[in-house]
C-alpha cells in the first residue's frame, strides 16, 4: 500500500462523499454523466476571504486564468478580485467578458504580433517580456494612435526556493534581465506608453512560508532599486505569487498569516521609490486547486497477478497531473476516494487506473480505497487547477469531460451554473 495525500477539509469525512452540499451523484446527474469536474466556487470565494484578511489592508490580487479557464468559474471569482492574469488571446476573450480591460494584464512569451494589436486596442496592461516585445507593442501602438498600457516583466536574480516550477534566478525566456529592466522602462516612459510598473515572478507551487517572505523581501528590495534607477514611481508593483497548495503525503498547508504578516511589515519601511505605488499578487492554483473534484465511474474491475484495478471512465486526458505526468518527478498519489462508498465500508489496496492505452494512465498506485465495483465513483481531489486545460484532451480521441459550477459566491449551496462541452 502507498500513502496518498490528505483530502480537503471541506470534503473529508462525508461518506457518501458531498459537494456544495450535494452528493457526487446528484451532480453527476445535474450535469449529465461523468467524467466530471465540479468546482465548488464557495470553497474559492471562502480561500479569497481568508486571504484578504491575512495580506496587508491594500495589497491587490489577481487571478491567473492558466490556472482554471473554466469561463463560469471565471466570471465568479472576477468580482471577488482586483484583476485578472491572461497569457492568450483566447484567454483574453475570457476575462474581458468578466472584467473591465484596465483590470486585465497579458504575461507570457511570444506574444503573437495580432494579440499584442488586440491587447493595445482593447486596453489590456501587456507584460513586456523583452526588448523586441517591446518595440512590438510601441510600433503597433504607433499604428493604432493609442497610448498603451506597458509593464516591465523582471527575471530577478531571485529564486523562490523549493519551488515546484522555478521561474527566476537564472537564464530564462521569461521576462527581461534585472540589470536591463529599468533601461527598458525609461525607454517606455520616454516612448510616451503608460508605463504599469514591474511584473516580477519568481516561481510557482511553494510550500514554504518562509521562502515565500524571503522572495516577497527581495522582489520589494528588487523593485525599489529598479524604480529608483527609471526615477518614476512605478504605478504597480506585480510581486507574483508562488502560492502552492498540499497535493501530496507530509505536505502541509501554506501559513497565508504569516506570509501575510511579514509582507504586511515589510510595507511599513518602503523605500521612497516606491511611495505611493500599488502592489499586487497574483495567484492561479491556491485560489481554485482544492476547489476542485474530477468525479470518473468505475467501469471495470480487475485482478492481475494479485492487485487489483479499478479502470474508470476517465484518465490522465483530463487529470494529467494526478497521473504524475506534469510537474512532478516522482510519482506520488494524490488524494483520492470512493464517492458513493458508505461508511466503515471494507477496504482494499487497489489501483485506479484511467481508459487510455498508455501505461502512464495511473491515477491511483496501490492506495487504501473502500472496496468499489463497476458503476461507483471515483473522487480524485485537488483538481480545481491545471487540470482539464492542462491535460492532452486529444489523445486517443475520448469525449471532453463535463464541467460544473457547484455552491454560489454568496449562496452556499445552490446550483450556479452548468455547462456541458
Ligand atoms: C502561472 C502563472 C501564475 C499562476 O501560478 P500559480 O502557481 O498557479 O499560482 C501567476 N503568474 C504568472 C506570470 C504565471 O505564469
Amino acid at each position: 500500500m502507498k500513502p496518498m495525500g490528505a483530502i480537503p477539509a471541506e470534503f473529508r469525512g462525508s461518506a457518501p462523499l458531498t459537494i456544495a452540499g450535494r452528493t457526487a451523484d446528484e451532480w453527476i446527474a445535474a450535469a449529465g454523466d461523468t467524467p466530471l469536474f465540479v468546482y465548488d466556487v464557495g470553497i474559492v470565494a471562502a480561500r479569497i476571504t481568508r486571504l484578504r484578511a491575512a495580506m496587508p489592508a491594500g495589497l491587490d490580487l489577481h487571478y491567473a486564468i492558466k490556472a482554471n479557464p473554466y469561463a463560469p468559474l471565471i466570471e465568479a471569482i472576477a468580482p471577488l478580485v482586483d484583476g485578472l492574469d491572461i497569457a492568450s488571446k483566447g484567454e483574453m476573450a475570457l476575462a474581458l467578458a468578466a472584467k473591465p480591460a484596465s483590470a486585465i494584464s497579458f504575461a507570457g512569451p511570444g506574444k503573437r504580433n495580432d494579440e499584442i494589436e488586440e491587447a493595445i486596442a482593447a486596453g489590456v496592461t501587456l507584460n513586456l517580456e523583452s526588448e523586441g516585445e517591446a518595440g512590438r507593442a510601441l510600433a503597433v501602438a504607433d499604428r493604432l494612435g493609442v497610448t498603451p498600457r506597458l509593464a516591465v516583466r523582471v527575471n530577478p536574480e531571485i529564486e523562490l526556493r523549493g519551488s515546484g516550477m522555478r521561474m527566476g534566478g537564472r537564464a530564462s525566456p521569461f521576462g527581461i534581465d534585472a540589470d536591463r529592466a529599468a533601461e527598458l522602462a525609461k525607454r517606455v516612459v520616454a516612448a510616451g506608453a503608460d508605463w504599469r510598473g514591474f511584473h516580477i515572478f519568481a516561481g510557482s507551487q511553494a510550500l514554504d512560508p518562509q521562502a515565500i517572505i524571503e522572495t516577497q523581501a527581495e522582489t520589494l528590495a528588487l523593485a525599489g532599486r529598479l524604480a529608483e534607477e527609471v526615477g518614476v514611481t512605478p504605478p504597480l508593483v506585480n510581486l507574483g505569487g508562488g502560492f502552492g497548495i498540499p497535493y501530496f503525503p507530509g505536505e502541509m498547508p501554506l501559513d497565508i498569516e504569516a506570509i501575510g504578516a511579514a509582507l504586511a511589515e515589510r510595507m511599513t519601511s518602503l523605500p521612497d521609490s516606491l511611495k505611493g505605488a500599488k502592489f499586487a499578487i497574483e495567484l492561479g492554483r491556491w485560489l481554485v486547486g482544492e476547489a476542485g473534484v474530477y468525479l470518473t465511474r468505475v467501469i471495470d474491475r480487475k485482478e492481475s497477478r494479485g492487485e487489483a484495478f479499478l479502470v474508470v471512465d476517465g484518465g490522465l486526458h483530463h487529470q494529467l497531473a494526478a497521473s504524475g505526468n506534469f510537474g512532478t518527478v516522482v510519482k506520488r498519489n494524490y488524494p483520492v476516494s470512493v464517492a458513493s462508498a458508505q461508511k466503515d465500508a471494507p477496504v482494499e489496496t487497489v489501483s485506479v487506473v484511467g481508459c487510455l492505452c498508455t501505461p502512464l494512465d495511473r491515477l491511483a498506485d496501490r492506495v487504501s480505497l473502500p472496496m468499489a465495483q463497476p458503476g461507483d465513483v471515483i473522487a480524485i481531489f485537488m483538481a480545481g487547477a491545471y487540470g482539464l486545460s492542462a491535460s492532452p484532451s486529444a489523445f486517443l480521441g475520448h469525449e471532453l469531460p463535463r464541467q460544473i459550477l457547484a455552491g454560489r459566491a454568496d449562496t452556499p449551496n445552490a446550483i450556479f451554473t452548468s455547462s456541458v462541452p
